[in-house]
């Protein structure tokens, strides 16, 4: 299995749970992305002449292709990332399932024109249109390889756009083969295009062309590719890093905290934007939690890609080593490992699902992303400390609270400085299609999923039409008289002391 060759250098990949050589992909020349972009160019001119009802209908064909081929994807998901195969068809099958629902259900009222009339010069009426961009470029990671390229492609098609994906590669077969089910949905093979390689395919995709460049990715490449993008006068979305805390308060229900922690530190084997990365326990509860944490990692399974497992490989050794560099200093610096803490010894690269006590702001495990199977905890004094340790860091994707009271749940998720906020629940945001998901800080801008993203697919373009004859008189040519004209009508428009200013302040 693999990419077209195009006689540039080919990639082997390898299964991250046994080693083995599971398929190739070839490189993507800057040359072919040109020429890819461009094919969706033209498949983009004929795609914008669909009216909008009529689009959102003709996606379906891909859900159902999507669901007719869902073991297929999810084989590769679990060959290629070791997912667990459940999380593989309800998280990256599913979850991609239920926005092309959502899309075609809402994207026609969505995208409709509004109307608006002007607060003042009410000679004219507004219409504001939605109008596709062009070629969407979307560079993805490797954590969800299926979910998250195919999601932010089929937003931008809902919008009347083409799409090319350039996938991590550390995980392109994925997004090869979930290209092929495109192909047989019926649709312009040329509206979702994949082109693979590394960064340098990334950036001949913002160089060649497309309108708009959907990034995700991590902290350090965000920055690059918005860069590269300013210099293209592209506009980009960055999705980046999380470090999202759990605030656990005293009234808290503690065994359902610890389930859902565990569920959400350890879901993906800790590879997801919005795991659980800092515990903040309240001290008068913090040692019952970390003694339910240990006992709910010791019953799980950790393996792949044979049977049935719950915590799967990382994707690659540098992972691993990571984590490890992280558990050293967090112990060095007074932390207890209370579960796990090392390599499985077995062929691939696992680690073992990890507890760790005691921590505090100062270590590099509360402070930088882990993205693994690790969940530090730290005991906080009250909601306020909470606050202070989770708003300390320079990015904010996500974060959780768990409490009994709704009141006070909503009044941590206010102050949380965050892009997104789950009460008593953990990785809800991420696969909702109606709501918007984007960090805020250095966890980057712009928003995938929702109205939000669908409407952010377009550029709003503004179209007035006279209701009255325009106030003509304020044209050329000017005069002294039109000088005190002016004035006065200062006065009378904006002054608050204005009868008139007052009185077009009712409407
Ligand atoms: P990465 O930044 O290494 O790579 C992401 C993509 O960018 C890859 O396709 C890569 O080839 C491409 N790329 C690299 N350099 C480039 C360049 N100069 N120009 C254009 N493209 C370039 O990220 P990763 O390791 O694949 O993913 C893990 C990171 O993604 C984590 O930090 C995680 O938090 C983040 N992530 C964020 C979200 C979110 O929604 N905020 C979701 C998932 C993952």
């Amino acid at each position: 299995m693999g990419s077209e060759p195009t006689g540039e250098e080919f990639v082997e990949c390898r299964s991250p749970a046994t080693g083995e050589v599971i398929g190739h992909w070839s490189v993507t020349s800057p040359r072919v992305v040109r020429q890819t972009v461009e094919r969706s160019r033209q498949a983009q001119a004929r795609w914008a002449e669909v009216p909008t009802r009529e689009r959102a209908s003709r996606m379906l064909q891909f859900r159902d292709a999507l669901v007719r081929n869902a073991p297929r994807l999810a084989d590769t998901l679990v060959r290629e990332c070791g997912k667990p195969r459940q999380e593989a068809l309800l998280h990256e099958v599913g979850v991609l399932c239920s926005a092309l629902t959502y899309y075609s259900r809402n994207a026609e009222s969505l995208l409709a024109p509004e109307t608006v009339i002007p607060h003042l010069l009410k000679h004219r009426r507004s219409v504001l249109h939605y109008v596709p961009r062009g070629v969407v470029g979307v560079i993805s990671p490797w954590n969800f390889p299926l979910m998250i390229p195919y999601v932010d492609a089929v937003t931008a098609l809902f919008a009347g756009n083409s799409a090319v994906i350039k996938p991590s590669e550390h995980a392109s077969l994925i997004a090869l083969e979930a290209k092929r089910v495109w192909d047989e949905s019926g649709l312009d093979p040329d509206l979702i295009q994949v082109v693979t390689g590394r960064g340098e395919t990334g950036q001949a995709l913002i160089e060649g062309g497309a309108a708009k460049i959907i990034f995700t990715g991590g902290p350090e490449t965000g920055p690059r590719v918005a860069a590269e993008c300013a210099k293209n006068v592209v506009e980009c979305v960055l999705e980046l890093g999380g470090k999202a805390p759990a605030i656990v308060c005293d009234d808290a229900n503690v065994s359902f905290a610890a389930r859902a922690i565990t569920y959400g530190g350890f879901y993906n084997a800790g590879q997801a934007c919005v795991s659980v990365e800092r515990v903040l326990a309240h001290e008068s509860i913090a040692e019952e939690l970390v003694g339910e944490l240990v006992t709910l990692a010791d019953g799980l399974r950790v393996g792949g890609p044979e049977g049935v497992w719950d915590v799967g490989p990382l994707i690659y050794e540098p992972g691993r080593d990571r984590i490890e560099a992280l558990l050293q200093d967090a112990v060095e610096r007074g932390a207890s490992i209370v579960f796990g803490g090392q390599r499985v010894e077995r062929r691939g690269c696992f680690f073992h699902p990890t507890v760790v006590a005691n921590c505090t702001p100062d270590m590099r495990i509360m402070r930088e992303e882990i993205f693994g199977p690790v969940i530090p905890v730290m005991s906080v004094r009250d909601d306020a400390h909470a606050l202070d340790i989770a708003n300390s860091l320079p990015i904010g994707l996500n974060g959780y609270v768990f409490t009994k009271d709704v009141e006070r749940g909503r009044g941590l998720a206010s102050r949380l400085q965050v892009g997104s906020v789950v009460i008593n629940d953990v990785l809800s945001d991420y696969g909702a299609a109606d709501v918007p998901f984007g960090g805020i800080k250095k966890s980057g801008y712009g928003k995938t999923h929702g109205a939000a993203a669908l409407r952010s697919m377009c550029h709003v373009k503004h179209v007035g039409e006279p209701r009255l004859p325009p106030p003509t008189p304020a044209w050329f040519p000017y005069s002294e008289r039109g000088e005190r004209l002016a004035r006065q009508a200062l006065h009378a428009l904006f002054s608050s002391k204005s009868p008139l200013s007052r009185l077009l302040g009712r409407f």
